[in-house]
């Protein structure tokens, strides 16, 4: 019997049954005495197209209920190792931004003041930065694995400096990323100005268009992001629209020709070896979710998100 938390078992409760905490995990108080905990931020006021993130950490949850412990792909055994638990929601106000951007940050302090690594439900993407900021006062400024169909590095938003396409932007400005460490991959669409993408790649920044990647495993990329990264702190953020709408439709801000599943997976698993220092799954919309394949699919990438953290064993 092991000394870690276990998710719920499926023959001690049936999956659809009991308290929806993060993959039936136990539900904690205090991120003490934790490795990871996951940490639900339902906030979709920095959102710019269709509402609905804020349902996303509860939905996730749900739809967590059918994973397993052992990553039967990877070999992976994070339970065996790590002490988890699900944290709860950060208790945002929903009618201020610039309010829940200091209530997300000051929580995240807290958490990574005791050593553990936040794994994090969005909520829109907005919440990236005053994680990263929490981050980077305790690491230093960070490397980053960004998945994405947009690059969220705008100037602003309807004037506004803090919105959920700006926070890379911000987040180089306050010098809480290292620009050439920095991986943005799945990015496509259609832009304000032909040179959108010109003032990431002035930062460094390595961007990797949906279009380059097409039909292709990642796992050379991935090779590439762990050379270029090596050993610095990392952070892992994954919006769920850099994959394609059809895997993934239930999102406020969908573009076609994203990343597959598959291509999902690889890049996750991939980035085992860096030193990840927390990681984000974003932008999933439940009213937008109506079979709730997106949430599945977030659930999922954050469980692969766990097996990857330093530490985790492969048996
Ligand atoms: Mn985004
Ligand atoms: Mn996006």
């Amino acid at each position: 019997m092991s000394a870690k938390n276990q998710p719920l078992g499926g023959n001690e409760m049936p999956r659809f049954g009991g308290p929806a905490t993060m993959l039936r995990l136990p539900s904690a108080d205090s991120a003490a005495g934790l490795d990871a905990g996951f940490i639900g931020v339902p906030l979709d006021i920095g959102t710019s197209n269709r509402a609905g993130a804020r349902f996303g950490p509860r939905q996730i949850r749900a739809e967590s209920a059918l994973i397993r412990p052992y990553n039967l792909a990877t070999g992976a055994a994070p339970f065996d190792a790590l002490q988890v638990a699900d944290l709860g929601d950060v208790p945002i106000n929903t009618y201020s931004l610039e309010k829940s951007v200091a209530i997300i940050e000051a929580f995240y302090d807290r958490v990574l003041g005791t050593g553990c690594k936040p794994l994090t439900m969005g909520g829109d993407h907005t919440i990236a930065l005053p994680i990263l900021r929490a981050l980077a006062r305790r690491h230093g400024p960070l490397a980053l694995v960004h998945v994405d169909a947009h690059a969220d590095v705008n100037d602003d938003m309807f004037g506004e400096r803090i919105a959920h396409g700006t926070p890379f932007r911000r987040a180089v400005e306050e010098g809480l990323l290292q620009g050439p460490r920095v991986f943005q991959i799945g990015l496509r669409a259609t832009g304000y100005a032909a040179d959108d993408f010109d003032w990431p790649r002035a930062q460094g920044f390595n961007l990797v268009l949906a279009h380059e990647i097409w039909y292709q495993s990642l796992a050379p990329l991935m090779a590439r992001v762990r050379e270029t990264i090596g050993d610095a702190p990392c952070y892992f953020s994954f919006d769920i629209d850099g994959i394609d709408p059809a895997f993934a439709g239930g999102t406020g801000t969908p573009e076609i020709g994203g990343l597959t599943v598959p291509q999902a997976l690889e890049i996750v698993r991939g980035c085992r070896g860096l030193n990840l220092v927390g990681a984000d799954l974003v932008e999933v919309a439940p009213p937008y979710d109506t079979s709730g394949n997106t949430a599945l699919l977030g659930a999922n990438l954050l469980y692969e998100m766990l097996c990857v953290l330093p530490g985790v064993p492969l048996r």
